[in-house]
């Protein structure tokens, strides 16, 4: 059976340390957010995760969600696990208080989110689509739809979705056909299918507010055609009340890889009354709105699960024993030696290790950020976080999801073939983590975004508030003791400042260099962050080593990062300017 224990110190250290939680009680509506009141929230929810959410997640795995003639029942436990969630305040923990949420800052918020992730990834969902939904109503929705709606969101007594993918159309939104056909009392008719709709049905909730994509009779073709609605299960009567059935029906759920109690939901929307949100036309916005924090969200889920993955695959390297240290017997007195003393399985452990305390480093840095944006009075402040934000948010998406599911799948390779078998629990993890490479736009979508969209914007701006914190952090740690980290991170940053150059000069004449660079371009930029991060932690950490495990083991970890992992950055420059050529020449039939 795994374990899972919140890793409450590293994630201390990333809120206080890292980037001093008092700036973040500073902002306005934060002052009552001390960093001794985050502390407590991590602790609850460390004790929330571990002691209800987790002991269901094999089980949710095992028994899935079922359905019968429209009715979708989730495994055994989950209703009462989230009714726990509810009476907790977790589901309110970041919204408004003007819709009965704590307006909780970010940063710390997206701890808990990881720990909801590393716990029960599948029931994480649920509120997380929901929260995703009150943000588009909260952004975009009138007064009114924000009265009926967003305070039984925010209690978790009803939940949300996000209704976007057709069987014809996911990434490309411009060929999507649902109807919205206008009504004299100032509603629409929504009729139309739409497929793997996360929480599009289940019995947690008494009602479920659907966010759905569709075009009106006259709208313009694509992209620019597309409106946002929102259609209720259940439409609510003026007390506030659930009232009659809409004309929505669950038609089937998926049977899939991983997130076995996610229930994915093929919905039938049949003349369903649905209100305009925001302007005609512009749906695709107003969704953005939830899948820009719906991206951020799902690069935690990657974090989260490697983090589980991770402990397990120590304590069982711990205890395994196989084989002799190369170096000599380390374990006399048994017949074999921990599996820990090999250093292939010390090379994964680390590698995953320094992965994922370097996410968490950057998620913290995105969250504070997220934070400043939202929360600060400093228009100059606003507008780098804003830059910032647009920029990372495909790298957190695509790198912390990747990364997500190497690292699971290499704690599974430390369990040998006792991880690919089901007792352990660690090939759900592989399963688990897989999805999240692919929903909330397709990996490869996201690396277009960064490279096609994200860095020509403004004249090249949104980079340079990430480049500028790096070259100043360089210029001002010249000395002896943090040159094992700063050398290996300014050779990395030049094959970044490298390969952005061969990118923006040869996507000009030819689009196609864009594409082919795009992948390997957003990992490049993804280890120099977190080779960033890693130094910043080095710096940190090298004054309080004497006599700290902690603060030896961060120093360790980062010097294995920039001499194991980061030299990846020069394969992939050479990669990117390589160019499309060897790609885009092969005859697409000798395929
Ligand atoms: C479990 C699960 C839950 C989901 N939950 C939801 C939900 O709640 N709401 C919702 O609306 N949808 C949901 N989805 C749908 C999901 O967002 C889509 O599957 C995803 O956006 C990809 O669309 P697609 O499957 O149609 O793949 P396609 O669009 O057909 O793409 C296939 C592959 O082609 C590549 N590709 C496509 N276009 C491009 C391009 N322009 N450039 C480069 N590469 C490209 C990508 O590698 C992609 O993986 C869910 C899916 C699953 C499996």
């Amino acid at each position: 059976m795994p374990t899972y224990k919140a890793p409450l110190e590293d994630m201390r250290f990333v809120l206080h340390e890292l980037y001093d939680s008092k700036t973040i009680t500073e902002l306005p509506g934060c002052e009552e957010f001390t960093p001794e009141l985050m502390d407590s929230v991590l602790e609850e929810a460390a004790k929330f995760t571990q002691e209800v959410l987790f002991p269901l997640n094999q089980i949710g795995d095992l028994e899935g969600c079922t359905y019968e003639n429209g009715v979708v029942r989730t495994p055994t436990g989950f209703k009462a696990a989230y009714k726990d969630f509810c009476e907790g305040g977790w589901t309110a923990i970041v919204s408004s208080p003007e819709y009965g949420g704590q307006g909780m800052p970010v940063a710390p918020a997206m701890l808990v989110e990881e720990m909801l992730c590393s716990a029960n990834v599948a029931f994480g969902l649920y509120p997380g689509l929901t929260h995703g939904a009150y943000l588009s109503l909260y952004h975009h929705g009138s007064e009114e739809q924000k009265q009926t709606y967003l305070p039984n969101m925010v209690s978790g007594k009803w939940s949300g979705t996000m209704c976007l993918t057709e069987p014809h159309c996911g990434t490309d939104l411009g060929m999507l056909r649902t109807k919205a056909v206008p009504n004299a009392d100032g509603s629409y008719s929504i009729t139309g299918n739409k497929i793997f709709i996360s929480a599009g049905e289940h019995d947690l909730t008494e009602n479920i507010i659907h966010l759905v994509l569709a075009r009106l009779p006259d709208a313009p073709q694509g992209v620019k055609g597309i409106s946002l609605f929102v259609v209720p299960k259940f439409i609510v009567k003026d007390d506030g009340s659930v009232g009659q059935r809409n004309g929505v029906l669950c038609t089937s759920i998926e049977h899939k890889m991983g997130i076995k109690a996610s229930a994915t939901c093929a919905l039938a929307f049949d003349e369903a009354k649905g209100w305009l949100v925001g302007e005609a036309n512009k749906g695709l916005r107003a969704m953005f709105t939830m899948m820009n924090t719906e991206r951020l969200s799902v690069g935690i889920q990657g974090l989260g699960v490697a983090e589980v993955a991770y402990q397990n695959a120590v304590n069982y390297a711990r205890e395994r024993i196989q084989g002799r240290s190369l170096s000599g017997v380390k374990n006399p007195e048994k017949p074999a030696d921990p599996i820990m003393v090999h250093p292939d399985v010390r090379r994964m452990l680390l590698t995953m290790r320094a992965y994922i305390e370097g996410c968490r480093a950057l998620s913290g840095w995105v969250a504070r950020e997220i934070d400043v944006l939202h929360r600060s009075t400093d228009e100059d402040a606003k507008l780098i976080a804003d830059d910032f934000t647009a920029l990372l948010t495909p790298v957190v998406k695509a790198m912390f999801t990747d990364l997500g599911f190497e690292i699971s799948s290499s704690a599974l390779q430390c369990y040998g073939g006792h991880g690919y078998i089901r007792d352990h629990g660690m090939e759900q993890y592989v399963r688990d983590a897989r999805i999240s490479m692919i929903y909330e736009g397709a990996n490869g979508v996201q690396a277009l975004d960064l490279v096609g969209r994200k860095l020509p914007q403004d004249g090249g701006r949104l980079l340079t508030r990430f480049l500028d914190p790096v070259l100043e952090f360089i210029d001002a740690n010249s000395d002896a003791e943090m040159a094992p980290f700063i050398e290996p991170l300014q050779t990395a940053l030049e094959h970044l400042q490298i390969a952005t150059g061969y990118i923006m000069e040869a996507g000009m004449s030819n689009y196609d260099e864009i594409g082919a660079a795009s992948v390997d371009y957003l990992r490049l930029f993804g280890l120099v962050a977190l080779g960033f991060m890693w130094a910043r932690m080095a710096k940190i950490a090298l004054p309080k080593a004497e006599g700290s495990a902690f603060y030896t083991a961060k120093i360790g970890t980062a010097k294995f990062y920039m001499q194991r992992l980061l030299p990846q950055t020069g394969a992939l420059l050479a990669a990117v300017q390589s160019g499309s050529e060897t790609m885009m020449e092969f005859a697409a039939e000798a395929f």
